[in-house]
């Protein structure tokens, strides 16, 4: 591009101007994508027309057309990064318009893909699980599963129901975080927008911070998320505080609203019961604890993921 535009501007001001002007015309003639558009339009330019256009038609030639040019989308090198040129007619001239090249368009998707999954203290490599890379064990049929009816989840939800979300447990390591990401994905790829949120440092979080507007626009986005996922739900200590006031809060309001919400915890229902009944100070809490129990009975399905542990 440079090069070109460059010897565009020098020339005028060369004794050979004829000569080079004559040459980089030719050239851009001879470009087989202004060829293709000259035929095309044939009936509408004449040769007025091209000189006219010359300064366009060189911009043209000299700029990259489907990133065949351009490594990356910092690497563009095009006038507009992230755009290439396409020619066309406008009035008595040969235009260029600029169209989103396919390196950016994809870009943006990611960037969209991206911001539709919210989540607090989730490592990097959940939030890139997919289903079509999920590792499958013929010996693993709670797996296979659970995985059919993450499927099945997304797809009602496509069609405008508000399906009920997973209790899913089972052991440490199995991958219960992993296929909850993978639902956050497949979820993105519909524009769904979900939140996954590590439970234990959330609630250390909310413990640790005073009662100010972050904390309470944290707790907003994850009661209003269309698709929330609290993940491991009974590593957290437990205290009245977070229980009734956060945790009920939050299913409380998902439940009346009817927000899907899935949980995962190496507790089963019966264990996850125990745990909540007991304060950290030693206080026996069983109607609280049933109370919130009762809300994630009714937001979820139980299932029981077992297999192997795929930690290093
Ligand atoms: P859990 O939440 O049950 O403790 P994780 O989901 O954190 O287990 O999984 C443990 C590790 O194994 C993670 O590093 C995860 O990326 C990897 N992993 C889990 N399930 C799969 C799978 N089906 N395919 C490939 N890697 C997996
Ligand atoms: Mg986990």
């Amino acid at each position: 591009m440079e090069h070109m535009s460059k010897s565009f501007k020098n020339l005028t001001s060369r004794p050979d101007f004829n000569d080079r002007y004559n040459d980089l015309r030719k050239q851009v003639l001879n470009h087989p994508d202004v060829q293709a558009f000259l035929t095309s339009h044939s009936h509408e330019i004449d040769s007025g027309m091209i000189d006219r256009s010359m300064v366009k038609l060189f911009e043209y030639v000299n700029q990259s057309k489907n990133c065949e040019q351009c490594p990356s989308l910092s690497q563009c090198k095009n006038l507009l990064q992230g755009y290439h040129p396409r020619l066309a007619i406008v009035g008595k001239m040969i235009d260029l318009q600029y169209d989103i090249c396919p390196t950016k368009k994809t870009h943006d998707e990611m960037k969209k893909h991206q911001s539709l999954i919210k989540s607090m203290y989730i490592p990097k490599d959940i939030l890139e699980a997919q289903f079509h890379n999920i590792d499958l064990d013929v010996n693993e049929p709670s797996r296979l599963k659970v995985i059919s009816l993450a499927q099945d989840f997304v797809e009602s939800y496509n069609n405008g129901e508000r399906p009920k979300g997973f209790y899913l447990y089972g052991s440490f390591g199995i991958g219960k975080t992993y296929i909850l990401g993978a639902i956050a994905n497949e979820l993105a790829t519909h524009s769904v927008s979900s939140m996954l949120v590590y439970v234990p440092e959330f609630m250390r979080e909310l413990k640790g911070s005073f009662q100010d507007s972050s904390l309470d626009n944290k707790l907003e986005a994850v009661k209003k998320i269309p698709v929330l996922m609290l993940d491991d739900l009974g590593a957290e200590s437990v205290s009245s505080w977070m229980r009734d006031e956060i945790l009920g809060t939050i299913l409380q309001y998902r439940m009346l609203e009817n927000l899907p919400t899935f949980f995962s915890s190496n507790f089963n229902l019966k264990e996850l019961q125990h745990h909540l009944s007991t304060s950290q100070r030693g206080e026996e809490e069983p109607v609280k604890a049933a109370r919130i129990m009762e809300r994630i009975k009714h937001l979820t399905i139980p299932l029981e993921l077992v297999g192997k542990n795929r930690r290093g």
